[in-house]
């Protein structure tokens, strides 16, 4: 398809979402050339890689927050948002259905944003995989709000263990968190989750020192499945000396109110049920296709046998469609779901929009230019220059090349101070774990923080719980 219909400058781009790929695009996009508007239910940018330090207190939630209306102010030309969800796109009328999902409403709560061209950033949902009771009484890992809600369940899982008179069986139950899925989310969690302990609990409450458990269940052979061979190795020892219990081969059937059923794997290959009973239980199981974008989905054939998200094209334009264009987790364009490549696919748009907008600009000047060829005759030739040298650089411009991943690596923190690497160097593959590589995931991401009051919140957050400790209040 032509990437470059000749259109009016003054276009509508709607963006949808607020995440890692929406906002390194609205980052990049000259807005001046176009009428953008970002409608997502959540009028900040949330920095992810570390959401599971503030289940325990260790970074505060607000420190990796930043507004919309931050980023929305630094944009030279005017930028519209709406706190709004999606709930339905007609890519024939060219429309988005919005509805207000805050606590707060006005007369109005549902109205439809006309657009000429549309992002879908909308990010994924957690996946449940239809296991009954998973929505009804486990924690997920992805919002803020989930991380709050973490915290708040832990003390308060720590304070019931010690109320008066409370039965043994039960103070084990309480005490024994249950973290199911050992990618990156589930075992960076069970790695903050036992610091806590080992730094703060236990010193505070010295009583549930020999009860308290992290135990971490993983369907595959083993944890980490998309870091190199060392590293799972290196993970799975360090959990063993953290005393966090690894469950591999072992699949969650059923959620119940204060236990999990599973199924094992025995090395002889027959399988065997097993009861957790816990008194948290994180559920981290990855990622599924977001309600607005499976609607979409099914208005597209050209998406029919795409099942994990929209199907892009080398440009990133949904297939099937001419004007929509998807990036980040809901996008399918053939790599993992991960800040990096939203990142990099946000700012790929901004760069292909900015040549867009410029290239019309130009091609408007270039016809200007030759309607003027017949009425000055005595300038023709200074003109006909004029107009080379434009389409010199409109074929310069146009030559935008289609979307290339590039890989930096892969960084997990695996508690104790400690943190695995898979970094990409000169073409070859570096595997790092330990102590310093710790330093070098604190500083490696402290420098990816949005902004610099973001940079300096972090920072303030971690010498804080260093040398106070973590707070233990349950608000
Ligand atoms: P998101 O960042 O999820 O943003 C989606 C946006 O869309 C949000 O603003 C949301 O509110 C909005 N939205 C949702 N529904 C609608 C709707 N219906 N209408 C409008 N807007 C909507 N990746 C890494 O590379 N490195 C890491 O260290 C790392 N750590 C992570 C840690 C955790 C705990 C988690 C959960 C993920 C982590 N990831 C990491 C993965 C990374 O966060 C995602 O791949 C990334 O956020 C995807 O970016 P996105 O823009 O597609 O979606
Ligand atoms: P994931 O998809 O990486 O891992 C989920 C795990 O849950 C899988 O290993 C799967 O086998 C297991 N699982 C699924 N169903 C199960 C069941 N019923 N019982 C037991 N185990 C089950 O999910 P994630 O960790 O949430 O990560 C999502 C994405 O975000 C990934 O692309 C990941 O790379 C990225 N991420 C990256 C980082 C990082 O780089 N540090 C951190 C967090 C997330």
């Amino acid at each position: 398809m032509s990437l470059w219909p000749s259109r009016n400058i003054w276009l509508t781009r709607a963006s949808l979402g607020t995440g890692w790929g929406s906002i390194s695009l609205l980052k990049r996009l000259d807005t001046e050339n176009y009428n953008v508007v970002v409608i997502s239910p959540r009028n900040y940018f949330l920095f992810t890689p570390l959401l599971p330090s503030c289940t325990t207190g260790t970074v505060e939630h607000r420190s990796i927050m930043e507004p919309v209306r931050t980023i929305l102010r630094q944009k030279k030309g005017r930028v519209t948002f709406y706190e709004a969800e999606a709930s339905s796109i007609d890519p024939e009328r060219k429309v988005v259905r919005i509805f207000d999902t805050s606590e707060i409403k006005g007369s109005t709560t549902e109205t439809e944003v006309p657009y000429d061209m549309l992002v879908i950033g909308v990010g994924a949902e957690n996946a449940t995989f239809g296991i009954p009771g998973v929505r009804e009484h486990s924690c997920f890992l992805k919002e803020i709000g989930d991380a709050q809600k973490i915290r708040k369940r832990i003390m308060d899982c720590v304070e019931t263990a010690m109320f008066k008179d409370q039965s043994p069986e039960e103070i084990d139950r309480l005490l024994h968190m249950v973290v199911v899925g050992g990618g990156p989310t589930g075992v960076e969690f069970a790695g903050e989750l036992q610091d806590f302990f080992q730094e703060d609990i236990k010193k505070l409450v010295p009583e549930i020192a020999d009860r308290f458990r992290v135990t971490l269940i993983e369907a595959l052979p083993n944890v980490l499945p998309m870091f190199s061979r060392q590293l799972i190795e290196y993970t799975e020892r360090s959990f063993k000396e953290e005393k966090i219990n690894i469950h591999t081969k072992t699949v969650v059937k059923k959620v119940n109110e204060k236990s999990v059923e599973a199924e094992v794997t025995l090395p002889d290959g027959t399988k065997e049920t097993i009861v957790f009973p816990y008194g948290l239980l994180v559920w981290a199981t990855g990622n599924a296709v977001r309600p607005v974008v499976r609607d979409l989905m099914s208005k597209i054939p050209a998406q029919k046998n795409s099942r994990r998200g929209l199907a892009v094209n080398e440009y990133l334009v949904v297939q099937g469609t001419r004007d929509i264009w998807a990036i980040g987790d809901c996008a399918v364009a053939g790599y993992a779901p991960t800040a990096q490549v939203a990142a990099q696919e946000g700012t790929f748009l901004a760069r292909l929009f900015n040549n867009m907008a410029k290239t019309e600009a130009l091609e408007e000047k270039i016809r200007h230019l030759s309607s003027s060829l017949n009425l000055e005759p005595g300038n023709s030739a200074e003109i006909s220059q004029e107009i080379a040298e434009l389409e010199r650089k409109l074929r310069r411009i146009k030559d935008v090349k289609p979307f290339q991943y590039s890989h930096q690596g892969s960084l997990a923190y695996i508690g104790s101070e400690k943190a695995v690497a898979d970094i990409t160097w000169f073409n070859g593959n570096v595997a790092a774990a330990g102590s310093l590589t710790f330093l070098f995931w604190r500083s490696a991401y402290v420098s990816m923080c949005f902004s610099m009051r973001n940079k300096l919140l972090v920072i303030n957050d971690w010498l804080k719980s260093k040398v106070f400790g973590r707070d233990l209040s349950r608000e």
